[in-house]
């Protein structure tokens, strides 16, 4: 029989547990609130608890268990390395070790916004890709980067952490991570509708805007323009540096085709050398809810070929 493994993927709300077939199909799912007592119990005992109660649901053993996780994450030692202190006890937290002593399973992490971007190439929206930028974009602005086929982790894991990569140093705004001016206080949802609600404290989501915008509000759409310029300049740069084939944008505005994907994909086409043009396209991931665990999934194989 084909082996099988434990997808695993720790966001700041929520545990998405999959087992994953060899084909990257999600096999059977669960999910479980992180967040249900305000962090009171640590993230990684809220977790370790759902993997096992998972597990003893199904028939199978899995191979080996693939974790995607929020945070920056030290993938060598399987460890969260930094949080900017978004979320309580979770710095530090040694979830290779701990999975793999209450499990017995091979363990491997990696940094959730880089298994999105291995989930795409699996199974998803790039497919067969070498080269690709993937961009997540919410509360802050996620990046992965594979190149060459391979993902782009740097000495520790902590690589493709585009979201800070400073794009406004002077008079730059404040960011979560203690600098001033990266990218994410620019291109972020949050940063679309500060910009919004400034104007009409109406405007007060991401839904809202866009809701404006189709139903043809001038000063939304100017908005929105502004909004999407940033995007597309921060991903020129990028494609300079990388020459992808394929930019990926994930996140719940990625639905957006008509006032978010081709307006950008005009834009980043407009504002990179015409060489970097040349077979360069941009698009909105596939996977969604399943991009993280089917994407740490790919990371294990990758990583622990004995587990192919
Ligand atoms: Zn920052």
């Amino acid at each position: 029989m084909d082996k099988v493994y434990l997808g695993v993927d720790i966001g700041g709300t929520a545990v998405k547990l999959g087992l994953v077939d060899t084909h990257g199909r999600v096999l059977a799912r669960a999910e479980e609130s992180v967040s249900f007592d305000g962090y009171k119990t640590p993230i990684l005992d809220t977790v370790t608890g759902a993997a096992a109660r998972f597990l003893a649901g199904q028939s199978i053993t899995p191979a080996g268990v693939g974790v995607s996780a929020t945070g920056q994450i030290d993938s060598v030692q399987g460890v969260v390395a930094g949080t900017c202190g978004s979320l309580p006890g979770w710095d530090d937290a040694p979830i290779r070790t701990t999975l793999e002593k209450a499990l017995s399973l091979p363990v491997t992490v990696a940094n959730d916004a880089n298994c999105m971007v291995l989930g795409e190439v699996w199974v998803g929206a790039a497919r067969g890709c070498t080269d690709v930028i993937g961009i997540t974009i919410g509360t802050g602005v996620g990046g992965g980067i594979l190149t060459g086929g391979r993902l782009l982790e740097g000495a520790r894991g902590l690589g493709g952490e585009i979201g800070h990569y400073r794009t406004h140093v002077r008079h730059g705004m404040a960011c979560t991570c203690g600098a001033v001016g990266c990218w994410e206080r620019y291109a972020s949802t949050t940063a679309l509708v500060r910009a919004a609600q400034a104007r009409n404290p109406a405007w007060n989501s991401g839904r809202a805007v866009f809701a404006a915008a189709e139903a043809g509000d001038r000063e939304v759409q100017l908005l929105l323009d502004d909004w999407i310029e940033e995007i597309a300049q921060g991903l020129a740069g990028l494609v300079h540096i990388f020459n992808p084939q394929r930019i990926l944008v994930g996140g719940g505005v990625s639905a957006q085709t008509d006032l978010l994907i081709r307006p950008l994909a005009d834009k980043v086409q407009a504002s990179v050398m015409p060489a970097f043009r040349q077979g360069l396209d941009l698009r909105a991931a596939e996977l969604h809810n399943d991009a993280g665990l089917v994407g740490a999934v790919y990371y294990l194989r990758q990583h622990k070929p004995e587990l192919v």
